[in-house]
């Protein structure tokens, strides 16, 4: 089944921080494999903006050693150069008045405008303000900007304020690239497009929710930065809690930006504060052939945490009595990212204590393969008596929909919702506001205890204790990439 693949309107992109990691490894691909899918109509331009001294020529030689090294480029390496033409640059300073007049002369009036801060928050003022004194802001001009949004309520109050102050909220796309995954948008068209999950989406048939990000990486070139943020400011506060939201939100009337946010909203807001019984922290040790986190982050002293295992509850009618259990951490046994619905066992077994306890268990996986698994409780096969066994029904993707199918990356579905002005998959203002709101006390609170996160054995299940927090209520963790 071939996708369906619509192009967006001639627009004009500039990408401030055109130079940097995330534009490099990210943002260019994603705009070249949308181009070679016809996506990106001929005539488009992706402008580069930043501090380097780049000409037009340079910067074309930067993106193509960029989308050529990308891990899923496209063979059709032919459509490079047509896909350079779209590109420009300008050399700006987002602090100074170098570059905003000949930024401000490249743009057409009568296309999409976009703006893309993939630079610090630090410097989303100076542009907000740079932007609106060079009149390049149209009614319809968008904004994207990056995690982290804030590393508090404070900041992400302060960080809001100063968009909106310049930009309607309309106009603002506020990413969190695991809500460009296939798989989640997929949890959406599997709770609201099918009528058998719905009537048990519910704490009356589900016995515990768990979402698992975990990573097999360190803290890699990032150290500086992930000492002062760590899992729960990284990780947790944005894309778990996300997760979380899809997984428990009520129906929205329909799947309108704002009537979906809405319902994200609800499930932050009913979301209790966490005991701290119910909140592990850790931090990998080294081995004989890695480094420790504390020698990743350049600080003996580091009391941050590369690990977060918590419990939490979304005190709702739908929810009371179901707990959530959110874990996330790096250097952990793989990369493997999944939410699992885990129902309750069935209230009566006719088949009689030998054939156990058995329970279904949808399981949505992210990464690193896109799929859903229901698992399924069958007669095992054979003479013998009623022997119960668990089998998954497989949907991978790949296989169901055949080898035409495309699943693109988060990056390429978001710039194009970006271009086609539709904000359902980017944080609203409130959303951000509220996730900080419900984070900022776990983090005082381990701030306020002393907290030293536990050490945990590189490339394994994690701290001993985040298995404890499980089996202490009669459940477990799925294994990581079992
Ligand atoms: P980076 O590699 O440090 O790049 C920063 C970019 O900003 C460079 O292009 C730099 O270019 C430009 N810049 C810095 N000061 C400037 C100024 N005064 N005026 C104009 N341009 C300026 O950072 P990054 O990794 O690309 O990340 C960009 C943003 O995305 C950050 O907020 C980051 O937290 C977020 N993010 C990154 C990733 C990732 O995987 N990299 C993932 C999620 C979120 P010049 O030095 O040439 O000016």
């Amino acid at each position: 089944m071939v996708s369906r693949i619509i192009p967006v309107d001639l627009f004009d992109l500039i990408i401030f921080g055109g130079t940097g990691d995330l534009a490099r490894r990210k943002i260019l691909p994603a705009l070249f494999k949308r181009f070679c899918d016809g996506q990106i109509p001929q005539g488009s331009r992706i402008i580069g903006a930043a501090r380097s001294d780049m000409t037009m020529q340079t910067y074309q030689d930067f993106a193509k050693e960029a989308v050529l090294a990308a891990d899923d480029a496209p063979s059709h390496t032919a459509k490079v150069d047509a896909f350079l033409t779209c590109l420009d640059y300008v050399k700006i300073d987002a602090m100074g008045e170098e570059g905003w007049d000949v930024l401000s002369a490249k743009l057409d009036t009568d296309r999409v405008r976009a703006f893309y801060f993939s630079v610090g928050p630090n410097l989303f003022d100076d542009l907000a303000d740079r932007l609106h004194l060079h009149k390049m802001v149209q009614d319809d001009t968008r904004i994207v900007v990056e995690k982290p949004f804030g590393r508090d309520l404070i900041s992400a109050k302060a960080l809001n304020k100063a968009l909106s102050s310049r930009f309607d909220e309309t106009q603002v796309y506020r990413i969190d690239h695991y809500l460009g995954k296939e798989t989640v948008q997929n949890l959406m068209a599997v709770r609201f497009g099918n009528m058998l999950f719905e009537p048990l989406w519910n704490s009356q048939y589900i016995d515990h929710i768990q979402i698992t990000v975990a990573e097999e990486v360190g803290v890699g070139g990032r150290g500086a930065y992930y000492d002062k943020s760590g899992a729960m400011r990284d990780m947790v506060q944005n894309h778990l809690m996300q997760l979380l939201c899809l997984t428990a939100m009520e129906p929205p009337a329909k799947f309108d930006p704002d009537a979906v946010r809405d319902e994200k909203l609800k499930v932050i807001r009913a979301l209790e504060p966490v005991e701290p019984h119910h909140l592990v922290r850790g931090q990998y040790a080294e081995t004989a052939s890695t480094q420790g986190f504390r020698e990743d982050v350049e600080n003996p002293q580091s009391k941050t945490e590369s690990f977060v295992a918590l419990k939490c509850a979304v005190q709702n009618w739908r929810w009371a009595g179901t707990p959530f259990y959110l874990r996330t951490g790096k250097r952990l046994k793989a990369r493997d990212s999944e939410i699992i619905v885990a129902f309750k066992n069935t209230p009566h077994s006719i088949f009689g204590p030998e054939a156990g306890q058995h329970s279904n268990e949808l399981r949505i996986q992210l990464q690193p393969d896109e799929g859903i698994t229901l698992k399924v409780t069958i007669k095992e096969p054979g003479p013998g008596g009623m022997r119960l066994l668990d089998v998954p029904l497989d949907m991978s993707f790949a296989e169901a929909l055949g080898p035409d199918a495309d699943t693109p990356d988060a990056y390429e579905r978001l710039i194009m919702d970006v271009l086609r002005g539709n904000q359902t998959l980017f944080m609203r203002n409130d959303e951000v506001e509220a996730a900080w709101a419900w984070t900022d006390p776990i983090i005082q609170g381990w701030e306020a205890r002393f907290d030293v996160p536990k050490p945990y054995d590189a490339f394994s299940e994690g701290p001993i204790d985040a298995m404890l927090l499980m089996q202490r209520e009669g459940r477990e963790w799925r294994k990581i990439a079992e």
